[in-house]
C-alpha cells in the first residue's frame, strides 16, 4: 500500500502502555512483560543476564535475518545520600537535564513519590535531590531504601489528532514501533525479523557483549541491524537549527556519533522511503547515538539508525508525531521486504 498507514487505534495503545510504565536502567522488567504478553506464545524469548530481551518467531527456510533493536530503559536516579532534613541526594543513571526541577519523581519498590529538586550551584554538574515528605534521614531511608530506583513519575499519554504527548518516548516509541511491526508483519518472505530490546542504554553500560554472544549461540546472528530510536527535534524555532522536525517523517540517519552506515545502505533506505511513499527526512547527527555502533561492529554486519523526532527528549514530558511513528512502522516492514534483494558490500 502506498501513502501513509491507515489509523489503527491499537498502535498508539501499545505505546501508551509502554510509555507509562516504570523502567529505568536495571529494572526494565515491566517493559519486558508488556512486550512478551503483546507478542504472545508464537514468539520465542531469550532474556540475557542483564535483561536484554530477544524475540523471534521460528521461520523455517529463512535466508536472511534483520534485527530491529530499541532500548527499553528510561532515565533514572539512585539514592546517593540521605540528608538530616529528609532530602535524598540522587545520582542520575543517564543524562537528566539540569532544568527539570519541581517535577514529580517516583521510587520503586516502595512506590513513594517525591518532588525532584535540581540545584545548579555554579559547579560543573547539577545536583539532584528528592523531597519525599520525610522529616529526617531515618524516615527517608524507610520510605526509599538504599537499593531503590527512581524515575520520572508516570504521565498518562495524551493524543491529539496529529501528535502524542507523554513520558519516555525515548525509547519506548522505538520498542513499541518494533513490536507493532512484528505483530502486523504478514508477508511471506525469506527474511526473518528479530526484535531486540536492550537494557541499560541510558547508563552507557550497555550489556552488548552478552547480547551478541547469546544471539550467536542461539543461531540468531543478523545480516543487518536497524536501530530504532528517538532523536531530538526542533522545539520553538522550527527549521532554524538543523534538528529533525516533528511531523516531517521518520529520520533516515546517515551517521551518528557512534557509527557511520555504508553509503549503499543509506541509498537503499532512501529508495525504500521514496518508492513506498513513506514520509521521511534525512540527517547526519553530530552529537548523540545509542548502541548501534557497538552492535554493528560487534556482530560485524551493517547497521543503520532510524529515528523518530522527539521534542524535549530526556525531559519528563515529550512530544512526537503520529505520522512519524507510523512512518517508522512502515519502514520496518519495507526494510524487511526489500532486504531479500539487497546486496551488501561484504556479501559473499
Ligand atoms: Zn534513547
Amino acid at each position: 500500500m502506498k501513502g501513509e498507514v491507515m489509523h489503527k487505534p491499537d498502535e498508539f495503545q501499545l505505546l501508551k502502555k509502554m510509555s507509562e510504565v516504570f523502567g529505568p536502567s536495571t529494572v526494565e522488567d515491566a517493559v519486558i512483560d508488556i512486550i512478551t504478553s503483546e507478542l504472545g506464545p508464537e514468539y520465542r524469548t531469550i532474556v540475557t543476564g542483564h535483561k536484554n530481551l530477544i524475540k523471534w518467531k521460528p521461520q523455517p527456510g529463512f535466508r536472511r535475518t534483520v534485527v530491529f533493536q530499541a532500548h527499553m530503559d528510561e532515565l533514572g536516579m539512585r539514592p546517593y545520600r540521605y540528608l538530616h532534613n529528609g532530602y535524598i541526594e540522587l545520582t542520575p543513571t543517564g543524562g537528566i537535564p539540569g532544568n527539570v526541577t519541581n517535577h514529580q519523581i517516583t521510587f520503586q519498590p516502595t512506590g513513594v513519590n517525591g518532588v525532584l529538586v535540581v540545584r545548579n550551584d555554579g559547579g560543573k554538574h547539577p545536583r539532584f535531590y528528592a523531597d519525599i515528605g520525610a522529616a529526617d534521614a531515618d524516615e527517608a531511608l524507610q520510605m526509599v531504601p538504599r537499593h531503590s530506583n527512581g524515575a520520572y513519575a508516570r504521565i498518562p499519554l495524551e493524543e491529539s489528532q496529529s501528535q502524542l504527548k507523554g513520558k519516555s518516548f525515548d525509547d519506548r516509541a522505538g520498542c513499541s514501533a518494533i513490536v507493532h511491526a512484528m505483530k502486523t508483519w504478514k508477508v511471506a518472505s525469506d527474511t526473518r525479523m528479530i526484535g531486540v530490546f536492550t537494557a541499560r542504554e541510558e547508563t552507557g553500560n550497555w550489556p552488548v557483549t552478552e547480547l551478541y554472544r547469546s544471539m550467536i549461540d542461539n543461531d540468531l546472528a543478523p545480516d543487518l541491524i536497524v536501530n530504532v530510536e528517538c532523536c531530538p527535534a526542533e522545539e520553538t524555532a522550527a527549521g532554524e537549527d538543523g534538528f529533525a522536525t516533528v511531523g516531517r517523517g521518520i529520520v533516515l540517519v546517515h551517521m551518528d556519533a557512534s557509527y557511520e552506515p555504508d553509503p549503499e545502505l543509506c541509498r537503499f533506505m532512501a529508495n525504500i522511503a521514496q518508492d513506498e511513499g513513506i514520509t521521511s527526512q534525512h540527517m547526519a547527527v553530530r552529537a548523540g547515538s545509542g548502541e548501534l555502533g557497538r552492535l554493528a561492529l560487534g556482530f560485524g554486519v551493517a547497521g543503520y539508525p532510524l529515528t523518530i523526532p522527539c521534542r524535549y527528549m530526556h525531559q519528563p514530558h515529550s512530544v512526537i508525531s503520529k505520522i512519524d511513528y507510523q512512518a517508522c512502522i512502515r519502514m520496518i516492514h519495507e526494510i524487511t521486504r526489500a532486504f531479500e534483494n539487497y546486496q551488501p558490500f561484504a556479501a559473499s
